[in-house]
């Protein structure tokens, strides 16, 4: 499955008097034969107008995506909102789901292909919650799979993300690109895999331009290197199985499944004022070296209040 082709911006189509697959890009056509002169947008994104050599024009239909509305828009938000089904906790997801990323009539795109610069991890005593892709300001971004846009905005209200993306797919998964210069698509407008989005950026917590890029299923994170290879460019497989404990920061590709589980397990303690080390080791039955090895932090360290440490 790692050669699906994208749909791309070329148009290689076939219809009516001219049932022939044509390059528009091609100049080596011989002199009788009609060609594409043209292509024109119309108010619909997915309907152009194509123009040929001898004059006549014809609508070329591109394809929307297809959208189930039965269960598709549960939980939708309203504009403001960046995040859905807040009140759904993990412990209420099934143990284990399949989520049919593609098939035939829904494809896939790699959203920016580049090394992963900081991946889904506890990161400087907050989680976080995506990937981060170096880019160069301005960089194309894709959408990942078919769906429709749930948020997108910029400024103060979007906190760290600076200007982002919500796109919930058919697939059941919603992917949220972050950081943006710009935005090209607007709240409940469908979008098909491939599709550019916006441009690569570094507005809100951001230090350099990149894509930060996350997966989630209903409203719950997951490492998004389980369904992309970023560096490559590919999909890991056509089907993702879900499991409850990958829902946690500390559960990430890579892992076997016992190490997941046990890293989706682990305790975190917020330090309050007054506490140090010692106190919350004995507070957790634990030791302060154990705790030190687990947050990768000498035993010296002055710890803030508010500090979230793993103390199991
Ligand atoms: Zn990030």
């Amino acid at each position: 499955m790692k050669k699906l082709i994208i749909l791309a911006a070329s148009l290689g189509i076939t219809f009516g008097a001219f049932a022939q697959e044509r390059d528009s890009t091609s100049m080596e056509l011989p002199d009788d034969e009609v060609y594409v002169m043209d292509t024109l947008n119309t108010q619909d994104k997915y309907l152009k107008i194509i123009i040929y050599s001898n004059h006549t024009w014809q609508y070329h239909d591109e394809g929307r995506p297809v959208i189930d509305t039965s269960n598709f828009f549960i939980g939708w938000t309203d504009a403001g909102q960046i995040h859905a089904f807040k009140d759904v906790k993990p412990a209420e997801l099934p143990e284990e789901i399949d989520v049919k990323l593609i098939d035939e009539n829904n494809p896939y795109c790699v959203p920016y292909q580049a090394q992963v610069r900081s991946g889904y991890r506890f990161r400087r005593s907050r989680p976080h919650n995506g990937v981060d892709l170096s880019l160069h300001m301005g960089d194309t971004i894709r959408a990942a799979f078919n769906g429709v846009i749930r948020f997108s905005s910029g400024g103060a209200a979007t906190g760290g993300y600076g200007n982002l993306i919500v796109i919930r797919h058919t697939n059941g998964l919603e992917t949220y690109y972050g950081h943006l210069s710009r935005r090209f698509v607007e709240t409940d407008e469908p979008v098909k895999a491939g599709e550019a989005i916006g441009l690569g950026g570094s507005t809100g917590r951001s230090t350099g331009p990149h894509l930060h890029f996350e997966t989630r299923y209903m409203g719950q994170s997951f490492d998004p290197e389980r369904v992309f290879d970023f560096e490559n460019g590919a999909i890991r497989d056509t089907i993702l199985t879900l499991k409850r404990h990958y829902f946690s920061i500390y559960s990430h590709y890579g892992q076997t499944d016992s190490e997941s589980k046990a890293a989706a397990g682990r305790i975190i303690h917020k330090v309050r004022k007054g506490e140090n080390l010692g106190a919350i080791a004995r507070k957790y039955g634990t030791t302060v070296g154990a705790i030190c090895r687990l947050n990768n932090i000498s035993s010296t360290k002055i710890l803030r209040i508010g500090q979230s440490l793993i103390v199991r």
